[in-house]
């Protein structure tokens, strides 16, 4: 179970002043403190947790967000910065004396700039409203959530999001050029711009993934990317787990790059073809989605050298989708698998850490002999390629016990891919779920030193506090 601190008596004795204050500096509609009007932003991804915050904010400027934050800051207000909530580690989760920064309201397109390849576009705008809006001149922005219909871009930044297709095009960090922030003194600063690389320190890499503890973004330039000639989707069906994690390995450590590599276990194929009957080996125990995209010609080769590697791995099945309808369902059952996985368990942790590819067949081996000692289902459904894991446990929300084996459970599996040489995170975050674990991967001197950086930003700790670090005898650092 993950402790929050207690509210701040002063701020909550002073309630109402702060809401009166705060929608002053806000359109007619611009602030909710209604209690019944506050639920929906009590809780997100991670949605075993839920706080309803003192009041919302939807500013629909950067200056608006800077008068907000100048307010909060004055009147020691903690704030929680809060794109679309798709969090899966507690991200958004509220403290009931914090103002949740609802940026869904700024949601322009500011620019886009076809010669120099790239966008400006408010924090608001959802991940997949970026390609939607360069698609018609044949460009495409790569990192690709699985929300992406959901999720905003500002969320994208603060969680470094990834996706299927970033084993080629890399993650959020690696399509980034330029932010507009807001400090938590209410300032406007910008970083980067057009072009690659900035002066001095490396601010937009701070930024990025600092889970809305370091400054608000009200403003991304992002780099767009033409579209490839063509590309095509191949299922490889194999008799176990680890037999599929072991030609993952085999086709990373060939060198080649597909543009992405999929993996998913028995339960993750069956829910998934069910929803979006892509024609998935239903006698398999384990799945690869892996895509290529090039000319026809650049296609054909790659496939036959994957093609190759996969035959020494006893495959069920290899089958390359023969039109783009095809492929169109493969992805579509991937990208729905988590809520494909809600119809056979409504409830659900999913876990997300990052292992060396080289350790992926000994770590699914594992983590199954763990889900049968703890008497709970897991579908694994990932980004193979990048070693980036999603187990998902299934459990029963009725049952607190359940519950909190299922915590244990996903512990244990963040330890275990500490112990191979892997991260805690590979995209979701650390939020409220994995902060208490961060000892696990970094030493006393490594905390201490980051949470300097924080200080930095932030002296008073008021910008999304309570998450990432693990609380110093209950309270946050400050
Ligand atoms: C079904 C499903 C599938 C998913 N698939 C993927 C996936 O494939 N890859 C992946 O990486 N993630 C995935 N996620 C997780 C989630 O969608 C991402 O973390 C996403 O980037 C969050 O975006 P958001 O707009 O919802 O941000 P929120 O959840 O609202 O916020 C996320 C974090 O960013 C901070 N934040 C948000 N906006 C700002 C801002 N403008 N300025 C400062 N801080 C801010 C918040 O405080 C919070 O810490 C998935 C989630 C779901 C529910």
């Amino acid at each position: 179970m993950i402790r929050q601190p207690d509210p701040k008596p002063d701020v909550m004795a002073r309630r109402d002043a702060i809401v009166a204050g705060l929608a002053a500096l806000l359109p007619e509609t611009g602030l909710i403190s209604e209690p019944n009007l506050l639920k929906p932003y009590e809780t997100d991804g991670l949605s075993a947790y839920r706080q309803p915050p003192l009041a919302v904010a939807l500013p629909e400027t950067t200056e608006q967000v800077a008068a907000v934050m100048r307010f909060c800051h004055q009147n020691g207000v903690r704030m929680v910065p809060r794109g679309a909530g798709t969090s899966l580690s507690g991200g958004t989760l509220p403290m009931a004396d914090s103002v949740v920064l609802g940026l869904m309201r700024m949601h322009r397109i500011l620019d886009i700039d076809y010669a120099d390849r790239c966008a400006v576009v408010q924090a608001g705008v959802t991940n997949i409203g970026i390609t939607q809006a360069v698609q018609g001149a044949g460009f495409f922005y790569a990192p690709d959530p699985s929300s992406q219909l959901a999720c905003m871009i500002g969320g994208n930044v603060n969680m470094n999001s990834g996706g299927a297709h970033c084993l080629k095009y890399g993650v959020t960090a690696n399509n980034l050029l330029g932010l507009k922030i807001v400090t938590v003194e209410g300032e406007i600063v910008d970083i980067g711009g057009a072009h690659l690389d900035a002066a001095g320190y490396d601010w937009l890499g701070l930024l990025t993934g600092s889970e809305g503890q370091l400054a608000v973004v009200t403003e991304v330039t992002v780099r767009i990317l033409r579209g490839p000639e063509g590309a095509r989707a191949m299922l490889a069906a194999f008799k176990s787990n680890e037999i599929a994690g072991a030609c993952v390995d085999a086709i990373i450590s060939s060198g080649i790059i597909p543009v992405a590599l999929e993996f998913m276990d028995r339960p993750a194929i069956h829910a998934c073809e069910a929803f979006a009957h892509a024609g998935y080996p239903l006698d398999a125990e384990a799945m690869l989605i892996i895509e290529v995209e090039g000319s026809e010609a650049e296609q054909d080769a790659l496939l036959d050298r994957i093609r190759e590697i996969c035959g020494r791995f006893d495959p069920i099945s290899l089958k390359v989708s023969q039109s783009a309808e095809e492929s169109a369902a493969i992805w579509k059952g991937r990208k729905g698998a988590f809520g494909a996985i809600g119809r056979i368990s409504p409830d659900y942790l999913c876990m997300d850490g990052t292992i060396p590819t080289s350790r992926l067949a000994e770590v699914l081996g594992r983590i199954g002999a763990m889900g049968e000692a703890y008497g709970l289902k897991v579908a694994n459904i990932f980004h193979a390629g990048d070693g980036n894991l999603h187990p998902l446990i299934m459990f029963d929300a009725n049952d607190p016990a359940s519950f909190h084996k299922a915590e244990r459970f996903g512990a244990d599996i963040l330890r275990l891919c500490v112990e191979v040489g892997g991260c805690l995170t590979g995209e979701h975050g650390v939020g409220v779920e994995k902060r208490d674990l961060m000892g696990v991967q970094f030493s006393e001197v490594e905390l201490a030193q980051q949470r300097r950086i924080k200080s930095a930003f932030d002296p008073g700790w008021l910008l999304n506090p309570n998450k990432v670090f693990p609380l110093l005898d209950g309270v946050a650092a400050e």
